[in-house]
Order: C-alpha cells, then structure tokens, then sequence
C-alpha cells in the first residue's frame, strides 16, 4: 500500500497568479471590524500582548463552554499541531492517523523519530475507524484526527466518531483538527469538543485562518484538558509567538457574525459553481464540507499544475490511492469560473 503524497508546487515563485486557489485561504475578508480593530491597536504594539491573549481566551472559553485553563492560543493551529507533536513525541512512539490527512502534526511527530501507522480512509472517503482502532498499540502516543479531513474535504458521522474517541482517548490521546468545522451548517453537531468537557483526554484544534479570513494574521488554539495543556507548557512557551494586532483582530472578528455567516454562504456559492462547472465536464468530485474541492485528474500531478499555473490559476495536485487528484480551494465567483476555464483548456 502506497501512501498518498502531494506533487510540489512553486507557489511562492508564481505571484502572478490570477486565481489564487491554492492554500485553502478564505478571499472574503478579515471582516471590516477586524480590520478596523487590527488598525486601531498598532499603537500598543509596544508592548507584549499577555494581558490581551488572556483577554482573547477569556472569550473563546466563554464561546466554547469551558474554562480559561482548557484554552491554549498559538500563532495559527500550526503552532499548536506542532506544539502537541514535538511534547508528545519527544521520546519517540507511533502516531496513528488516516491516509490520506493533513500532514503538519504527522511531519513533524516523525521528525521527533516517530512511527506514522496510516490507515486508509474507506471507499466513501469517511475515517476507517475499526481499522485506527486496530492499529492503535501501546506504543501510540497520539492519535490525529482532521474532521472534516483535507485534503479530501469529507466529514466521518459524528455519533461515529464520538463513540470511537469515548473507547480509544483512554489508550492515547486523541487530537481531532476542526480547522475547517465552520464551514458546517451545523458545526457543533460535529465537534467533538463535548467529550473534552466530559474528561476525556481528547484535543481540539481551531483557526482563525479559514471562516475567520485571517490566514496571514496567524491565530488559532486548542481545547484540551488542562492536564495536556500543562504538559505541553512545561517543554514550550504559548503566547510568546503571538501579535496584539492579530489578537485583537481575532476578538472583533468572533463578534461579528454576519462576517462568520457570509463567509460561510459565499464559500458553498463558490462550492456550487464549481459543483456546476465539474458536472458539466464530466467530473468524479468528492462533494466537500469545506473550502476546496478534492477531484480526480488524468493527467500527473505535475505537468497538471505547470500547464494551470500557466493559465495564471494556482491548485494544489495529490496523488491518492495510487491516482493524480487536483485540489481546488474556493475563492471569489470571478476565480472559480477562471479556474473552471482554464481547467477546461487543460484537461477537456
Ligand atoms: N489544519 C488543517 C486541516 C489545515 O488545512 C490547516 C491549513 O490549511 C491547518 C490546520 C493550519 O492552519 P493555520 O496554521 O493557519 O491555523
């Protein structure tokens, strides 16, 4: 069994690109109040942001019904994947995931020397969770979860996924990457972050990147029992990564829920045309909870890529289950039927 892997992208050489479709970003903000109060705080930028992180968690714990000592920030859930897997896996151990994932926690626990036991996702592209149940052993320090996953946008049922976490967070701790759980119409049927709240030694992740619109302003955090949060403390500081700017940007954006809610419209309008577009073209695409689109290609990932670049539309391309796939993130109307065009000249 070959795992999946993603073809290279030049994304940082090609700043012409037209359609920018690449990296999962969120084109409709940061909202007009984050903007306004991320103007507003440049003057105390002067100062270490502590008071105002403390400030920020106070909310989200108040927004996600916990205590502020369930709540840990960092410059983007990046920060935090990576976090988690340098303190879990300092000593080594296996980490149990599905393949394909998203790789940042998965990287760097294998940097630390560890052993990545990779499950495939199941044929309608949900978490085999009988088959991470079997390859979880007692050397397994994490179990990493993304729901709904990327690169396939797809969401595993969460009375099954509920049920697995209860057995299994008493063998490891499981991390369940919600980065992209706004997105859903329903998001807290979906989060896991109840089990957190019944004890169990379970972590969620959340961005401000994606239905926030602030990708570039880097914040996001965990929820976790404050014993994970105190071990991870103990080998790496939290807020120091931090800016008051983004902070600060951040509370306003959780105010502002007509932004959250837009967001959300505008992204499934963007998911609808291209729904439309691949129809029409005789598309297989994987129907997504999230803001891309994962579809398969007859052409290899990386001629595929140059060939959409030289139409000024940058995606992303993954080999999964041995076959060339194209992931497309929603932008803007005007981007998706350019990259809908182009796609056309490339590959009908
Ligand atoms: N988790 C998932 C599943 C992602 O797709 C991403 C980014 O694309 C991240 C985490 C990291 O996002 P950030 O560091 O911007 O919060």
């Amino acid at each position: 069994y070959q795992p999946s892997w993603e073809w290279e992208t030049q994304m940082n050489e090609r700043p012409e690109l037209k359609a920018r479709l690449l990296a999962n970003e969120n084109p409709f903000g940061p909202s007009d109040k984050a903007r306004l109060a991320i103007m507003e705080s440049v003057s105390v930028g002067n100062r270490y942001g502590h008071g105002d992180a403390a400030e920020l968690i106070s909310l989200i714990a108040k927004k996600e019904g916990v205590s502020e000592d369930y709540i840990m920030l960092g410059p983007g859930s990046t920060d935090l994947l990576e976090k988690t897997a340098i303190t879990h896996f300092i000593d080594g151990g296996n980490i149990v995931s599905a393949d394909p994932a998203y790789m940042s926690l998965i990287k760097t626990a294998m940097a630390f020397k560890a052993d990545w036991k990779k499950v495939p996702l199941t044929s309608d592209w949900a978490h085999d969770l009988k088959g991470m149940e079997k390859a979880v052993d007692g050397d397994t320090k994490l179990i990493y979860i993304c729901n709904p996953n990327n690169p396939t946008g797809t969401l595993t049922p969460a009375d099954e996924l509920r049920s697995f976490c209860k057995k299994m967070a008493d063998k490891a701790p499981i991390f369940v990457d919600e980065a992209y759980l706004e997105f859903l119409d329903k998001p807290i049927e979906s989060s896991m972050i109840d089990l957190v709240k019944e004890g169990k030694n379970v972590i969620i992740s959340r961005t401000f990147s994606k239905i926030h619109a602030m990708a570039g302003l880097r914040i996001g955090y965990i929820v976790a029992l404050p014993s994970t949060l105190d071990k991870i403390s103990s080998m790496v500081r939290s807020n120091m990564g931090l800016c008051v700017t983004s902070i600060r940007g951040a509370m306003a954006s959780m105010e502002d829920e007509t932004f959250q809610n837009n967001s959300r419209m505008w992204t499934k309008e963007s998911r609808e045309i291209v729904y439309a577009g691949l129809d029409t073209m005789g598309f297989d695409f994987v129907p997504s909870y999230t803001s891309f689109i994962l579809f398969p290609i007859d052409m290899q990932g990386q001629p595929f890529l140059k060939k959409m670049y030289e139409q000024g539309v940058g995606v992303r391309a993954f080999e999964v289950f041995g076959k060339p796939y194209c992931r497309v993130s929603m932008g803007k109307k005007e981007e998706m039927e350019m990259f809908l065009d182009s796609l056309k000249k490339v590959l009908v």
